[in-house]
């Protein structure tokens, strides 16, 4: 029984169907509980591009700039020119979920800033895992209507490479969020109670890296199984 389903992929077609389903969630659960926090604002009134500015310079981070960008948590640190971006709803935003994603991006600026291996190992696997995750399925497809099992194996190996690439980036979100909450209560951005909300917001943001990841791998073992029946 279980072989028949284990060789037709139906396990992992429905590993790829309950992880899409948890990915769905995780999303939901991020707009949620970020739609609550950033509607509770923080008794320092500060808004979070100020923040995010204190938090660079106490490190020393002056070459770093805090701008403004357009989108929905679009909110991101990019190593390239060295810039923290918060989105129309962090920006301005005096609550205590903006305060936590600011201070979270300003996480990655410090990790990148200070040499964090991850971040930097990360940072280079970029442009590998964009090249994977464009030409995988092009070689996977020839490769099983055409018959070539050798394109069939590079597409999977294109793909793992992505998958490599999520993993590699739990390591620096989780840390990033650590910082934050850190940095947090250190210099007294937030108090105790109002802590508990920014914490929230990072976790459910957390959530989603691992619920993409979970549905690479799922993908990934569904695309080695459809490769093996072949054969
Ligand atoms: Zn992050």
């Amino acid at each position: 029984m279980f072989d028949f389903f284990f060789n037709n992929g139906f396990f992992a077609y429905m590993l790829v169907i309950v992880t899409v389903l948890f990915a769905y969630f995780a999303q939901w659960r991020v707009n949620s509980v970020f739609k609550k926090y950033s509607g509770v604002s923080s008794r320092s009134q500060t808004p979070a591009n100020v923040v995010a500015r204190q938090i660079l310079d106490s490190y020393g981070l002056y070459n770093v700039e805090v701008v403004h960008v357009s989108g929905k948590l679009s909110d991101h640190y990019d190593p390239r020119n060295n810039v923290v971006a918060l989105s129309d709803s962090t920006f301005f935003s005096p609550s205590v979920g903006a305060i936590g994603v600011a201070a979270h991006e300003v996480g990655h600026a410090v990790q990148y800033n200070t040499n964090y291996l991850p971040i930097r190992l990360r940072a280079i696997f970029v442009p590998v895992a964009q090249f994977g995750s464009n030409s995988w399925i092009i070689f996977f497809l020839i490769g099983m209507f055409v018959g070539w099992p050798f394109f069939v194996d590079i597409g999977i190996v294109l793909f793992a490479l992505v998958v490599l690439f999520q993993l590699l980036t739990l390591p620096v979100e989780f840390n990033a969020s650590r910082r934050a909450m850190q940095v947090i209560e250190d210099q007294f951005l937030l108090g105790a109670d109002e802590q508990v909300g920014a914490r929230k917001v990072l976790s459910a943001a957390a959530l989603t890296y691992v619920a993409g990841l979970m549905v690479s791998a799922a993908q990934l073992l569904r695309l080695i199984l459809m490769s093996r029946r072949r054969d």
